[in-house]
């Protein structure tokens, strides 16, 4: 008797939990270049309302990793959002050569769309080189009923969340400072983002940038001779006036590198939560935001400059503003949100050079250009179409014409690389496409490796190195990202809502177990997820 009770409690109990157990609304954050270590160099100075809320009401995962070179914002939001490897969802840089066209394409964009809401080119973008599903595609192939909005600064930050199903991808448009989609997704745009671009505009939102609190609180200095210097600025300093530098630059980058920009990007996506009536249906919807100005400002400034000290201190109030807005409307229980980065950063290099740390900088144009003349040397031919994210591609046309064995041709260009200053390794892309190694770079490597975009010869800098172009702007300023170590590889992960309580996970996890766990806790179709399940955080039955 005592069994069969306790199978009808244990029944009820189970359907119980089902129905309260998918949250209203789904949350996805992604902080565009955000080290880890910036929750602990910064969190002083944070609120108790944004991203300290989450670390004492949620979950803390401490260890997260990206698990593939190269770590850039494109490859970055394709594996938050599909749980799978550039290897599998294609994306393997921001932009890369084409060998058809043999031209660089970007990851979204797609000469096939236009513009709705502009004419401008900035229109152009699509998932359409996006070759898994994303979380949000298995969202709606689960529950037909679900929303996905997506918004960004940047198009890829908000299409390659949005999957091929979205509803509604929102992107800035530089050519007029508001935001637009592409003919991708719809034909003209909701009547409410249009009254929202005419008020809210990067001119209404551009003021004069100065510090929030008091110099005491920051630890950094503000005139330092590692930031780049913004046109119609004579020094690296604070204030900035947005408006008059976009006048004199001619351009709304000065607005985008700004905070006001993360200001206008909360402000569409508080809006699209009530105008769009995310979480108010009878499915769960999706709404992800990607801030993309940390990462614009921290090209310029780098990680160790007060620009970005209050940039953070900033986009602390802004999920303060977010997450009050989302308990008010929804409550706790009914959301789910996920924060993390696209990728880390590391520290300006020549400060690291002038500091005697490890190191430097890699002249990939003249290293190109060694190689060219090395191959018409030996061959009589320049057999390289080019180079790009450090990937060296080969010209098959004229290998095919000339009868030259491109192994040859890849021996003598690794043979020339070998040795060279802040270049660590060299990888052909065959080895990488069966690699039976576990050395940890070269696995990364692979596992961002897709034959049909990636080129013949890959190199690995070492640590603390940049390759440098002669297009480079300011020599020896500002900074980038794109290797497997731990500064561009560690992010934050944070998560808040439903049943989710105080809990902190330490041991390492990889990017792709976000969206894995995800489709777990939002019981989803199995979609194509290669991550591990984040068992700490299912809670389930
Ligand atoms: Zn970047």
């Amino acid at each position: 008797m005592k069994k069969i009770y306790l199978f009808i409690f244990l029944t009820l109990g189970s359907i119980a939990y089902c129905q309260k157990d998918l949250p209203k609304i789904i949350v996805g954050i992604v902080v565009d270049q955000m080290c880890y270590d910036y929750l602990n160099r910064f969190g002083t100075n944070f609120s108790q309302n944004g991203f300290n809320k989450i670390i004492n009401e949620g979950a803390h995962l401490k260890n997260m990793h990206y698990n593939y070179i190269p770590t850039y914002t494109g490859p970055g939001h394709a594996s938050i959002y599909t749980g799978t490897t550039p290897d599998h969802h294609g994306i393997i840089a921001n932009d890369w050569i084409q060998r058809e066209t043999r031209t660089q394409v970007n990851c979204v964009g797609d000469a096939t769309v236009y513009g709705i809401g502009s004419n401008s080119l900035y229109g152009q973008s699509s998932p359409h080189r996006l070759s898994k599903k994303t979380i949000t595609d298995m969202l709606k192939e689960t529950y037909p009923e679900s929303k996905v909005v997506s918004v960004s600064i940047k198009d890829r930050g908000a299409v390659l969340p949005g999957g091929q199903q979205s509803d509604g991808s929102y992107w800035f448009d530089y050519s007029n400072g508001t935001f637009i989609t592409s003919s991708f997704y719809m034909s003209e745009l909701p009547c409410w983002l249009d009254k929202f671009n005419k008020k809210n505009n990067a001119q209404s939102y551009a003021k004069v940038w100065e510090p929030l609190l008091n110099p005491e609180a920051y630890s950094a200095e503000d005139d330092s001779p590692y930031e780049r210097i913004l046109r119609g600025k004579t020094k690296p300093i604070f204030p900035y006036d947005i408006k008059q530098l976009c006048d004199i630059s001619g351009s709304l980058t000065p607005f985008t590198t700004s905070p006001f920009a993360n200001t206008l990007l909360t402000d569409l996506a508080l809006r699209a939560i009530k105008k769009e009536k995310l979480g108010k249906g009878s499915s769960p919807d999706m709404l992800c935001i990607s801030y993309s100005s940390p990462d614009i400002a921290g090209h310029a400034f780098g990680p160790d400059s007060k620009e970005i000290e209050d940039m953070y201190i900033r986009l602390d109030l802004e999920l303060a503003r977010l997450l009050n807005s989302l308990e008010r409307s929804f409550g706790k229980s009914n959301i789910l949100l996920f924060l993390t980065a696209d990728h880390g950063v590391v520290p300006v290099p020549q400060k690291l050079i002038d500091d005697g740390e490890k190191g430097g900088y890699v002249f990939i144009d003249q290293l190109i250009n060694e190689l060219r003349n090395k191959s018409i040397n030996a061959f009589g031919v320049d057999f390289i179409l080019g180079q790009d994210n450090l990937n060296i591609y080969l010209d098959y046309q004229k290998i095919t014409s000339s009868g030259v064995d491109k192994e040859e041709i890849l021996n003598l260009l690794e043979l020339n690389i070998k040795g060279k200053k802040g270049i660590k390794q060299s990888a052909k892309g065959k080895e990488l496409e069966k690699l039976e190694t576990d050395d940890g770079l070269l696995k990364m490597l692979s596992k961002g490796f897709y034959p049909t975009r990636s080129g013949d010869l890959l190199l690995i800098l070492e640590h603390g190195y940049l390759p440098k172009t002669n297009l480079s702007v300011e020599p020896f300023k500002g900074t980038s990202h794109g290797s497997g170590y731990a500064y561009d590889t560690h992010v934050p992960c944070l998560w808040y809502g439903m049943d989710l309580e105080k809990i902190e996970i330490t041991r390492r996890l990889a990017i792709t177990d976000i969206s894995t766990t995800l489709s777990k806790i939002l019981k989803l179709k199995k979609g194509q997820e290669t991550g591990t399940e984040i068992k700490e955080l299912i809670t389930a039955d």
